[in-house]
């Protein structure tokens, strides 16, 4: 049996003759840049997440480098995220001048530690008072603990950017004035960031993105931002760049998005397959750390689509064996991150690399992705645990 990490021929099958009249479309109508594919897409992704505004740009890590552009983030300044999590995070922050301030995360979700954030902001606030923002990352699908992440950007005065490049529909509980109500990924910060990328839950047929925003101000200087800072045409009061969705993504993305939910729904079941699956083998915490959802356990969960599962991920101490063997065996599986953010080679000038976050650092040697995409069969799930199963007895 052959089981990819990701096949996306299913989905593109199915939906071939609408991508390809909705292209058409596109093609005949000349307008090739912006216009109202876009503007109608954005109104659609601004709707699903609960927010008033969204502003299409060309990738999820343009869609953080503008965040930081427009809320005026640059040299001298600083802003919290996490070592775990991908390239662009971190990237962007440097990009424009700034510099990251990385603290652990938590074992379970591997999202970031909410504790550490207020830590950092406490001992800055006693310092020189550099921290701007933090990018706080929804890792896998699953949001960060954003209920304390807000109260603590509220308390501190710091813009809060959500990554929300893996996490388009998440949602989790958030305390607002005494209540409790569920919010979505990229609703809930200053502004949020999504990526198209054809690996996430909601992807293209090339690069994407987009900022949401309920701020109207904001989402004016973002739009132009996203186009050289131009205001009108040709009259430039500050430096952006062609950071703009193609009409061509739009257009497939509009087509894919009404689907999105039922994706969701089939990434959870396979979740619950898999949990029944590893039971039924014996393979418990003991053999293999099974992902462990923050809010799982409640019964709001389900309804609320709170992990949409963009990857599925275990945690194991023979992780480059079990990698090597599941690969021989046409097992499709992927190692999210091998290496933090703390300890790249980029940042080694900065010093970066002096910092010990063990958890982060245990993860990244830890951690496999496994197969979950929608379309993934019951029997392809039984051969991914069969052979971990194998793989975990011959010791
Ligand atoms: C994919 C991703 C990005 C970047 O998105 P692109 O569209 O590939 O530029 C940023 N952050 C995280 C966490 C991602 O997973």
């Amino acid at each position: 049996m052959n089981v990819p990490l990701l096949d996306l021929k299913p989905q593109t099958k199915f939906f071939r003759e609408k991508i390809l009249t909705a292209l058409t479309e596109v093609i005949d109508s000349t307008q090739y840049i912006l216009g109202p594919v876009v503007q109608e897409f954005e109104q659609s992704v601004a709707n699903y997440c609960g927010v008033d505004h969204g502003i299409g740009v060309s990738s999820g890590t343009d869609a953080l480098l503008i965040s930081l552009m427009a809320l005026d983030i640059g040299p001298g300044d600083l802003v919290l995220t996490t070592p775990y999590t991908f390239f662009a995070t971190m990237g962007s922050i440097m990009r424009v001048g700034a510099r990251p301030v990385f603290v652990d995360i938590k074992p379970d979700s591997m999202n970031i530690d909410p504790q550490l954030v207020a830590m950092a902001l406490e001992k800055d606030r006693q310092g020189d008072s550099k921290i701007k923002a933090i990018i706080p990352v929804h890792l896998f699908g699953q949001c960060a603990d954003m209920s304390e992440m807000m109260t603590i950007a509220n308390k501190y005065n710091i813009y809060v950017i959500e990554d929300a490049a893996q996490a388009i529909g998440s949602a989790c509980p958030v305390a607002e004035k005494g209540e409790t109500i569920w919010k979505k990924a990229g609703s809930m910060g200053d502004v949020g960031c999504f990526s198209f990328f054809p690996s996430k839950n909601l992807g293209g047929i090339g690069d994407g993105g987009m900022v949401t925003t309920n701020d109207e101000k904001l989402a004016e200087r973002l739009r132009s931002f996203r186009n050289h800072g131009a205001k009108p045409k040709y009259y430039h009061s500050f430096i952006g760049g062609n950071f703009r969705l193609d009409p061509v993504q739009a257009a497939v993305l509009a087509v894919k998005l009404p689907y999105l939910n039922d994706w969701h729904k089939k990434r959870q079941e396979n979740r619950n397959t898999y949990d029944k699956l590893f039971l039924e083998a014996g393979l418990t915490e003991a053999a293999i750390d099974l992902p462990s959802a923050v809010f799982a356990s409640k019964p709001e969960a389900a309804t609320k689509n709170h992990h949409i599962y963009n990857q599925y991920v275990i945690k194991t101490e023979k992780r480059d064996e079990l990698r090597a063997f599941l690969l021989d065996n046409n097992v499709g599986c992927e190692v999210y991150y091998p290496l933090c953010l703390h300890q790249q080679e980029c940042l080694r000038p900065y010093g970066y690399n002096k910092q010990s976050l063990p958890v982060a650092e245990k993860a990244a040697k830890q951690s496999l992705a496994l197969p979950i995409y929608p379309e993934l069969v019951y029997e392809q799930q039984q051969y991914v645990v069969a052979m971990i199963s194998k793989f975990i007895q011959a010791g």
